[in-house]
């Protein structure tokens, strides 16, 4: 047998995490690692959280899970501080940000056509945007154009049309009598931190209102106070009808949720939807905690803040590479190289030679996503890292 026991569906690297120590890795040889990956933007708190790890404890010895079936006094609560943080007035909890883009994307079609006798099957159809990622289920899959992830899993879902992303014209011109809305990440992720324009998202705003369509948001990757607001949404001045979130929402607990207006949610009735685990006491437990720590002003500002520093040093660092690096692009602690290499071999030269961790994505990017926690000892040891990285670097040979 030549297989491995885990599914070899991932090119693992050396890197052999075994304990967390705030925002550092320790390896199982001990090698220590500065994490600006934060396991994909999901480590918030960073890794050894007391408050989180507290609640996790505390919940783990009352109750683990029960069925939804239950009232759910761990759900009531972590609904409500979603609802008072957000535009939404109801959410779905799920384990996952596939999972959550499911439920955002069954409850756009659901509003229009389980709307009592106003109820259309013909509107089934979300345009969704160049380069997006929203999972790797069947349906998110095809909600995106990415074909190196559709390789060998046809049939696709139907129901998908892609524009081009911050292209307003392309989205109108995809527009017909299936359309049911927009799905759209405010700020594309792996496609390698691309904010949109504020007159993009507030033109699929207007085009939503003026068709009855649903402006679904993936804030799957940028939500959660990763860009110094609660959503990224509200940069933008903009309120979406459906959101899908995960990623930071659990801290590293795996948890996600889809968010509605009451209007969106009017398709979403007793019996469509459910999950054994999306929603159970301990997840909830690890949500709020989560919550209790990023959803407020202060630490807003200081995401805002720290994000701001790191990008004017950024941008000064970058002056001195002009050979390897383009611009610096997002917003607070959501921030993308982009390079005019392919980043990769960069991206694994920091790992390997100088134990930063950071994450590649499209667009020959390097994600800085750092736990939200860090402070300036740990923006100081980055840079540290970053330009002995850079300058010790050697672009590969074309092959
Ligand atoms: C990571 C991500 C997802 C998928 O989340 P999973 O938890 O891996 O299912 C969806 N959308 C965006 C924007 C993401 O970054």
């Amino acid at each position: 047998m030549s297989i491995t026991p885990l599914m070899p569906v991932y090119p693992r690297c050396g890197v052999r995490p075994v304990r967390g120590d705030h925002c550092h890795l320790i390896d199982e040889d001990g090698t220590r690692y500065l994490d600006f990956a934060s396991g994909i933007a999901v480590n918030l708190l960073g890794h050894s959280h007391p408050g989180l790890i507290g609640a996790i404890q505390k919940q783990a010895e009352q109750l683990m899970h029960v069925s939804n079936l239950y009232g759910s006094p761990q759900g009531e609560k972590l609904a409500q501080q979603l609802v008072d943080n957000s535009f939404a007035d109801a959410v779905f909890f799920t384990n996952s940000g596939a999972e959550a883009v499911e439920t955002a994307i069954k409850c756009a079609r659901a509003y229009h056509q389980n709307a009592g006798d106003e109820g259309d099957a013909n509107r089934f159809e979300l345009i969704t945007f160049a380069n997006a990622f929203h999972g790797r289920t069947m349906a998110t899959i095809s909600a995106s154009n990415q074909t190196k992830m559709h390789h060998g899993f046809s049939p696709l879902l139907e129901g998908f049309k892609y524009a081009e992303f911050d292209d307003l014209e392309s989205a109108k011109a995809l527009m017909g009598p299936n359309t049911a809305g927009f799905l759209v990440e405010p700020i594309q992720g792996e496609g390698g931190i691309r904010p949109a324009s504020v007159e993009f998202m507030k033109g699929l705003r207007d085009l939503a209102d003026e068709h009855d369509l649903m402006l679904v948001l993936d804030e799957v990757q940028c939500g959660v106070a990763r860009t110094g607001k609660f959503y990224a949404h509200e940069h933008y001045g903009i309120n979406p009808d459906i959101l899908a979130s995960a990623k930071g929402l659990g801290g590293g607990f795996p948890l996600g949720a889809c968010l509605a207006t009451e209007k969106a949610a009017r398709g979403m009735t007793f019996g469509t939807h459910g999950s054994t685990y999306g929603g159970n006491p301990l997840a909830m437990a690890a949500g709020s905690a989560v919550m209790d720590a990023v959803a407020n002003e202060e630490f807003l500002a200081e995401v805002t803040e720290k994000g701001e520093r790191i990008r004017s040093r950024l941008e000064q660092f970058i002056g001195n590479y002009p050979d390897l690096f383009e611009l610096v692009r997002g917003k607070g602690l959501m921030l993308g190289i982009k390079m005019k290499i392919e980043s990769r071999p960069f991206f694994v030269h920091l790992r390997d030679h100088h134990q930063l961790l950071t994450v590649a994505a499209g667009d020959q990017t390097i994600r800085v996503i750092p736990p939200l926690v860090i402070g300036d000892a740990e923006i100081d040891e980055f840079f540290d890292k970053l330009s002995a990285g850079a300058a010790s670097f050697k672009v590969p040979e074309p092959a």
